[in-house]
């Protein structure tokens, strides 16, 4: 591992909390970009971002078993941290690279448990149990170690993005930046769990996705909006043979169930061949 590291001139790779407070101890403009690896367009992305509005960018790569509802989830997760850290290097826009053990990110593994509100308990949050829980509470220790002044997230990733922004909000000065999904020529949603699906589930999900980018223009014209989606939710399950979470119309500013267009995203999860997938049109 050291061996590689020297290869990396322009990024710095710190291993602990400790020597990442020191490097970034000189700078009070740093853009924080959080990842759990498997580093893809999508990622580079937020970098890019960062980059380009912060003087230094700090990318954190750690795989948070506590945001695993599913142990085998947690095992399958792609791991490749010699590829990781070339792409990184590749982009030339990471200054610091944090890649930290579980005991230093949860060093006082004591403090109460963060708790999701009731209210919040939709999409994500319904199927996958103590799911963003686990998120809050990463997100909460990286934010503390990291300082940063601004934290760039993915709308891929909407639920997460809200509850992230509402959470930090009252605890940080840090503000948190969403940006856009980014896709492959086939519209397929870049994701790290992508790595596990062969090339002939990939194409299902190209034909999924562009179906529901479809079904978006449709549901414009539907009086009830979300009960024509649990229809359409029942023939696309038997139709590709997949099991769909959620198929829902949602205001992007609370979260709620939407009857009209206007500020509202179609939200999705699905398995395919036991992968499971998320996205929002
Ligand atoms: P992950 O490594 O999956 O935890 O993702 C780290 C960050 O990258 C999160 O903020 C995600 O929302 C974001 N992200 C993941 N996929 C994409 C994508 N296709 N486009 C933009 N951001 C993404």
């Amino acid at each position: 591992m050291f061996y590689l590291f020297k290869t990396f001139t322009q990024m710095k790779i710190l291993l602990n909390r400790t020597s990442l407070t020191k490097s970034l101890a000189p700078f009070n403009d740093i853009g924080f970009v959080p990842t759990m690896g498997a580093i893809h367009k999508g990622h580079l992305s937020l970098i890019n971002r960062s980059n380009q509005v912060c003087m230094k960018t700090v990318v954190s790569i750690f795989v948070n078993p506590k945001q695993f509802n599913n142990k085998k989830d947690f095992k399958t997760y792609p791991k490749n941290i010699k590829k990781d850290l070339r792409l990184l290097n590749k982009t030339k826009q990471v200054d610091f690279i944090y890649i930290p053990k579980f005991r230093d990110i949860f060093i006082n593994n004591k403090k109460p448990k963060v708790k999701i509100k009731k209210k919040d308990k939709i999409l994500c949050a319904k199927f996958r149990k103590d799911h963003f829980e686990g998120v809050l509470d990463v997100m909460d220790s990286l934010t503390n170690i990291v300082k940063p002044n601004k934290i760039f997230m993915g709308e891929k990733d909407f639920q997460q993005l809200f509850l992230v922004k509402k959470f930090l909000k009252n605890k940080y000065n840090t503000e948190v930046i969403g940006c856009k999904t980014i896709r492959e020529k086939n519209k397929v949603a870049l994701s790290s769990r992508n790595y596990l699906l062969s090339e002939e589930n990939l194409a299902l999900a190209s034909v999924i996705i562009r179906k529901l980018i479809n079904l978006k223009k449709i549901i414009k014209f539907k009086k009830n909006k979300n009960r024509y989606l649990k229809t359409v939710r029942s023939d696309l399950e038997k139709k590709f043979n997949i099991n769909i979470e959620y198929l829902e119309l949602r205001n992007i500013y609370n979260l709620k169930l939407s009857s009209v267009m206007n500020k509202s995203r179609l939200f999705v999860a699905y398995y395919l061949n036991g992968v499971r997938l998320i996205d929002n049109l």
